[in-house]
């Protein structure tokens, strides 16, 4: 009798060991992978809490690849999918991913859209017998005593551009804040900053709208303050994403900057304490101090554009601009200088001419390569200032 009841007993704290193991579950940390996924967007995001979200999920043409990418981490479910907003290069492969997995919430901004995508994207749901919650600022998506996930934006339901009503997610674990931005822009940054203001403060942040210069303002910056910054962009895109001038803001205040178009899929790990990167930064690849960038490179009209985004007047005698594929270089002439804010162009090929004090004619030849030709500006101490 007396060794049955310890049997008993010992079963007993067993089974509650059992219990508290299963219930709990977690594996405390949280795991932000920024998928590459070209000139788009998809984030996924393994909850300390062993919940599933996914920001976005590429093109439509990036479904499968985004479906499979999450079949190889053994997910079956994602708890809360989130459509930033209606553009093809966020939603266009949702309706893949709502397909082929378990769908708990599905959060999109209340704003609709004509085209074949968004509706492909409105039928899967649909199909999935889901209901769409409504994307907006103030919407709590987990609340946990160490976790805490909502929107930020967008903050009204009356603008007239489709980036405007991105869904901006907050994700706050322990000491640690993550900010995905989606492809919000200059007013929502404005918005956001007045409503929330320095509770915006985070540690990763997801740059705006590919890193074009449309986002990311210094304002932004300055109250976000990261340390690390995550660019999605694909490599060579026709936009010229992301923009020299974001980089430039961004290595002015310190920050380590990754890039889905350079590095392919940048993944993060946190415990709310410590944060690590599966890559290192790409900041050396342009060296600041001077605050002259190139800004822009027309292969084709044969036209470089460098612009000074420092607060002096620069000595550019004796700089270099280099066509990489052809390796020609460009010595700047003495006496050279660009004023804070002001823009030179380089100009070559048969029609360059002088019609402007800011332009400098290289030669009568072409240079630029129009299959693509990467553009090195260095110093007179031959220091890389910047590459396009
Ligand atoms: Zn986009």
């Amino acid at each position: 009798m007396k060794k049955n009841m310890r049997n008993k007993l010992l079963l007993f704290i067993l089974l509650l060991l059992f219990i508290a193991i299963s219930v709990s579950g977690r594996t405390g940390e949280l795991t932000i992978h920024f998928l590459d996924v070209g000139q788009a967007d998809s984030i996924l995001l393994e909850l300390p809490n062993n919940e599933i979200m996914l920001i976005d999920a590429g093109n439509n043409s990036d479904g499968r690849k985004v479906v499979n990418y999450l079949r190889e981490k053994g997910i079956d479910t994602i708890d809360y999918l989130i459509g930033t907003h209606p553009h093809a290069d966020h939603i266009g492969g949702l309706d893949d991913v709502i397909d082929n997995f378990e769908i708990g919430r599905i959060y999109l901004p209340q704003v609709i859209h004509t085209s074949k995508t968004f509706e492909d994207v409105l039928l899967a749901v649909q199909r999935k017998g889901k209901k769409i919650t409504p994307a907006r600022a103030g919407v709590n998506i987990v609340d946990e005593p160490d976790l805490q996930i909502y929107f930020i934006s967008p903050v009204r339901d009356d603008y007239n551009n489709l980036n405007h009503y991105s869904a901006v997610v907050k994700v706050d674990f322990l000491d640690k804040s993550f900010l995905f931005t989606g492809d919000a822009e200059k007013p929502n940054e404005e918005e956001m900053i007045e409503k929330y203001g320095a509770r915006l403060k985070s540690h990763v942040l997801k740059v705006g709208h590919h890193g074009s210069n449309t986002s990311t303002t210094e304002e932004f910056i300055k109250i976000i303050e990261p340390d690390y910054a995550v660019i999605s962009a694909g490599k060579d895109n026709r936009y010229g994403h992301p923009s020299p001038l974001i980089i430039e803001r961004l290595q002015k205040y310190g920050i380590k900057i990754y890039r889905t178009d350079l590095q392919g899929t940048i993944i993060v790990h946190s415990d709310g304490q410590q944060i690590l990167f599966n890559h290192d930064p790409v900041n050396q690849i342009i060296t600041v101090n001077h605050g002259i960038v190139i800004e822009s490179v027309d292969l084709v009209k044969e036209m470089v554009i460098i612009v000074n985004m420092s607060k002096e007047i620069k000595n550019l005698s004796g700089w270099k601009l280099v066509s990489v594929v052809g390796n020609q270089e460009f010595v700047f002439p003495q006496g050279t200088s660009i004023k804070p804010g002001e823009r030179l162009m380089i100009v070559s090929g048969p029609a360059a001419s002088i019609t402007d004090d800011n332009i400098l004619v290289w030669t009568k030849s072409y240079i630029w390569n129009n299959d693509g030709d990467p553009a090195e500006l260095y110093d007179a101490n031959h220091n890389l200032i910047s590459t396009y």
